[in-house]
């Protein structure tokens, strides 16, 4: 019987060895406060049911889903009097999941849900994806959406829950969750306008209220998943535009929950939100990416006015984690489909496996779908617990230091989720088309022919790098934080760079001593950006070692100037970092298990001479470009480079 977690080995390792199920079953199960009912006794009996569940998913993503990916690429969605409709096989299969239980795989227990882990949810998503990305998409927001509406009620504080056993006796938006659990309706995020995307700053649809302090939104959003679905969590302003905001009109935006029609008793549907089309895409075919109107239609604010940019991002970060998974889903499927045919054709007297190109290509494949599945396990279990926490501190009846302790930890997981979250974004989705290219290349003339499944996937992975923030978006949110961290505390970075240095050196390890020299190449192209970006800024310090910068740094700094070399190298760096965290993390795990050794070198051999290219590019270029773009940002960072 086919499974897609049994015969995925890496995948296995994570569940066997890779993930710390104690932390994620103990904060999950609320420290077994509910063993007597119907919670779990310790983190084994946990296991031994997301065990259950992964197997039983990874079977059902191999038989039930995989067979019918091209006719679900072929049918798409169609879209009749102003609602979407899935084709019979699409829709059977979410009935079929809904049937298994799994449309509310990690909502709470008490809210009809399984209460598994997200780190669950997210694996189950990467078996569904390289069953079919598009299906992965959809059935993401089932769960995703019913999740988001939980956190928000309890960070907004209209949540009841017990401070010892965890439950959640009431919550803002229960009737919604419990409908979205039971397969009953559908959410979406809705953030795009046809113009504004990466610049939420322009966004223009409004919310506004009438003397009843009732809120409305009115404005059209485009590009929304799922947007035919029942509930939406709305981005709108309302506020005017403030020039001096230093979040670029960030602070004017809020969160609204808008429903998009009623049902009556009959079945008969009144629409408040209007569907304005649905697109038809390259590729995703499965999932239905809609055009809404929204005329003064009624909604719930989240929150507090001007704090739809901090709820957004709660419901991002998670969005790509998802979308990370999702990558990952479609390279392995990529992967498999190449590797099967290379051992199958043949060319001049082997198969194709065997000609030393191939070869490489499979074996580069392989390497970077373990790497980022090692970036993917580690932000998804530090971003769960860092929201755990934070709910745990919030509701639990602590003593003083043991909140202080939890605080400490959730702000540890924090800053590490911060850190990997947009690595894993850029890179998964950059690996994706890539993986998806190469095994169409290996296909050979097959693989430009709908008879092979590359093409499909080509057309499916294009989507990855532009939604849930672009790839350049990723590069710049890694490159802000990189930079800014240096440039707030410079003396810790001087440490480190010297640590890393005799590391690289000194230790007896030799995979240490490399991913050390590897981290070096990386932390000198930290300094030289911080160099060209900082020098100019306050001209005294050109001359000065980084450590003795003083807190000047720390003012008045004019984002297009002062950051413009490092924004044009900030998709370089993205890739360095993300070379770095994969050595970082799989050194980790060879440490504790020597059989993982063999993952970390294959990723070094191909990530220590990119690292040395990208340097070169870095230290190298860009100055001619930077001065077409604008005379004063180069002048002031050539001067800078002096
Ligand atoms: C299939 C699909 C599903 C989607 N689902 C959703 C959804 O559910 N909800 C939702 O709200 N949206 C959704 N989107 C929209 C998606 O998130 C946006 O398309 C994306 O954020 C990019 O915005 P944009 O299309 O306006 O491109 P733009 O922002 O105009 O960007 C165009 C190009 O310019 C680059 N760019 C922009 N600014 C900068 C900068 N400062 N520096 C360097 N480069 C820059 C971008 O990286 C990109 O390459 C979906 C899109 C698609 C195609």
């Amino acid at each position: 019987m086919a499974n897609f977690f049994k015969d995925n080995d890496d995948l296995q390792y994570y569940f066997d060895k890779g993930v710390d199920w104690d932390s994620l079953a103990q904060i999950t199960e609320h420290d077994f406060a509910d063993a007597d009912g119907e919670g779990f006794r310790n983190t084994e009996e946990a296991v031994e049911f997301y065990r259950d569940i992964i197997e039983m998913f990874g079977q059902f993503t191999a038989e039930e889903i995989k067979p019918y990916e091209r006719e679900i690429d072929e049918n798409g969605v169609d879209f009749v009097d102003g609602e979407v409709v899935f084709p019979e096989r699409l829709a059977g299969i979410f009935e079929k999941i809904n049937e298994l239980d799994l449309h509310h795989l990690p909502i709470p227990r008490e809210l009809g849900g399984m209460n598994a882990p997200m780190m669950l949810y997210f694996m189950n998503s990467e078996l569904m994806a390289r069953a079919d990305v598009s299906a992965m998409a959809h059935h993401g927001f089932h769960a995703g959406i019913a999740m988001a509406a939980v956190v928000f009620s309890a960070l907004e504080g209209s949540s009841d829950i017990d401070p010892v056993t965890g439950r959640i006796n009431e919550t803002r938006w229960r009737k919604m969750v419990e409908e979205i659990s039971a397969g009953k309706a559908w959410g979406c995020m809705d953030i795009t306008e046809p113009d504004a995307g990466s610049d939420m700053g322009a966004l223009r649809a409004v919310g506004e209220q009438d003397a009843d302090g009732n809120w409305y939104v009115t404005g059209e959003k485009i590009f929304i998943t799922s947007g035919h679905g029942k509930y939406h969590f709305v981005i709108a302003r309302t506020e005017g535009a403030d020039p001096d905001d230093p979040m670029g009109g960030l602070n004017a935006l809020s969160m609204f929950l808008v429903k998009a029609y009623e049902d009556d008793a009959e079945g008969k549907r009144t629409r408040i939100v209007q569907l304005s089309r649905v697109e038809e895409k390259l590729g995703h075919h499965g999932s239905a990416t809609c055009g809404l109107v929204f005329d003064k239609a009624p909604a719930e604010l989240v929150g507090k006015r001007g704090e739809g940019f901090k709820y957004m991002l709660t419901l991002m970060n998670n969005a790509r984690l998802g979308v990370g998974f999702e990558c990952l889903g479609l390279s392995e499927s990529a992967y498999r489909a190449a590797a099967e045919y290379a051992a199958g054709r043949g060319s001049m007297g082997k198969t194709i496996d065997r000609h030393e190109m191939i070869a490489e290509y499979l074996e580069t494949m392989k390497t970077e779908i373990q790497g980022i599945r090692a970036v993917a396990v580690t932000a998804c279990f530090h971003e769960e617990m860092a929201q755990k926490l934070a709910l745990a501190i919030r509701y639990g009846e602590l003593g003083k230091n043991e909140k202080k302790q939890m605080k400490r930890s959730m702000k540890s997981h924090q800053k590490i989720a911060r850190r990997l979250t947009p690595l894993l974004k850029y890179l998964a989705a950059e690996k994706a088309v890539e993986h998806a290219r190469t095994s169409l290349q290996i296909h050979g003339g097959n693989g430009y022919t709908k008879h092979y499944l590359p093409e499909k996937l080509l057309r499916d992975a294009l989507v990855m790098p532009i939604y849930e923030g672009t790839s350049q978006i990723q590069a710049l949110m890694a490159m802000k934080d990189t930079l800014g961290g240096i440039i707030k505390n410079p003396q810790a970075f001087v440490k480190r760079l010297a640590q890393t240095r005799w590391r690289a050196l000194s230790s007896r390890n030799p995979l240490e001593r490399r991913v050390a020299q590897l981290q070096t190449v990386s932390l000198s192209a930290q300094q030289h950006l911080v160099l060209r970006t900082a020098g100019n800024k306050v001209r005294g310090l050109r001359r000065k070692p980084i450590g003795e910068w003083t807190d000047e740094l720390t003012k008045n700094w004019n984002p297009k100037r002062d950051f413009a070399f490092a924004m044009l190298h900030a998709e370089r760096l993205i890739q360095l970092l993300g070379d770095t965290a994969i050595a970082e993390l799989l050194l980790a795990q060879a440490d504790k298990h020597p059989e993982r050794a063999d993952v970390l070198e294959r990723h070094l051999e191909r990530a220590e001479p990119r690292a040395r290219y990208l340097l070169d590019q870095i230290t190298s270029t860009g100055h001619r470009l930077l001065e077409k773009l604008s005379p004063v940002a180069a002048e002031s960072t050539s001067q800078a480079a002096e």
